[in-house]
């Protein structure tokens, strides 16, 4: 005999799919963009675009509560690709309004990237906009790498060719990372939040992203850290010659409106920034 609570939880979850298929039919989603900087100058080199469901009961809800759900029913190719489309048409708007424009970076699902049509969609997506490939960048996983591993790198090659660039996320939280880095011509790690996460004064944390940092570098990639936090955490990764940061120390995911002053700056300075937090504190 089945539960009741067994029926709950299937009511509530087709009612969750049926909650998110409403959210993309009307519109519902929207991109936060977060900055990522140089190491050394605190030039903003590019952005993560990252989703929010601006629920109406809910209001911003982050990708945490319905990625997995999306995945999990399929949903997550259209969202995937009302992302990557959104962007596109960002950059027109902000072509047209004189704004400088920079790479973002967009988070690719295993499922997206084993589309047969995926890079198809995505040179004509381009075409169709008239943009430059070298604007954007993938973040995949790399469970992404370990399907069909023959498909994944000839993709990946078409979308060198367009000039795409392409990052490991959440790099070393993953299983057999190493082997990837061999297999597949990547652009650059991007290394997990967990090991950034008090890293001055974790030595465990320290000499896992060291090492991360030194198998970027010889590869010749970019390194890019995640979830920079402090300042004690910025300097240390400056002292490990890490190429690129991007964390709240830096700015937060916020609107397009709000990233639009931030690109028009094009520089973060973190130090000045902690003391704005300081006075609103
Ligand atoms: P991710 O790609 O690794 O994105 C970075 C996440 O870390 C973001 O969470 C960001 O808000 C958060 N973060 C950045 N800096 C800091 C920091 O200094 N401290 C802390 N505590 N957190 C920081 P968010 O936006 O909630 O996204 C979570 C994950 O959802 C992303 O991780 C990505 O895997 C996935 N995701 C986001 N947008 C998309 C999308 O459009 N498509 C797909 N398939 N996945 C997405
Ligand atoms: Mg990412
Ligand atoms: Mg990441």
């Amino acid at each position: 005999m089945i539960s009741n609570d067994f029926i709950t939880a299937k009511e509530n979850g087709a009612r969750q799919t049926l909650n998110l298929r409403r959210a993309l039919l009307g519109e519902q989603f929207m991109i936060y963009y977060q900055p990522v900087v140089d190491a050394k100058t605190y030039k903003v080199v590019s952005a993560e675009a990252l989703i929010r469901w601006d629920h109406p009961e809910l209001g911003i809800v982050t990708p945490s509560h319905f990625i997995k759900l999306a995945e999990e029913t399929g949903l997550i190719i259209p969202i995937g690709k009302w992302v990557i489309r959104q962007i596109c048409g960002q950059f027109v708007l902000w072509r047209e309004k004189g704004i400088p424009l920079i790479p973002i970076s967009i988070n690719i699902g295993a499922q997206q990237l084993s589309q047969q049509d995926f890079t198809h969609e995505v040179r004509e997506l381009l075409d169709y906009y008239q943009l430059d490939g070298s604007l954007l960048a993938f973040e995949i996983s790399e469970t992404s790498l370990m399907k069909n591993e023959h498909f994944i790198i000839e993709s990946l090659e078409e979308l060198k060719e367009l000039g795409i660039k392409v990052y490991i996320d959440h790099f070393g939280n993953g299983h057999s990372s190493l082997s990837y880095l061999n297999s597949f011509r990547l652009d650059g790690i991007k290394i997990d939040r967990s090991f950034i996460h008090d890293i001055s004064w974790k030595p465990e944390n320290a000499v896992i992203t060291s090492a991360l940092i030194e198998i970027g570098h010889n590869l010749h990639i970019n390194v890019i850290a995640e979830g920079i936090e402090t300042v004690e955490e910025l300097q240390y990764l400056q002292e490990l010659n890490c190429n690129q940061l991007q964390g709240y120390l830096f700015g937060r995911p916020c609107s397009v409106q709000d990233f639009e002053l931030v690109l028009k700056k094009g520089q973060i300075s973190p130090i000045q920034k902690e003391m704005i937090n300081d006075e609103k504190n």
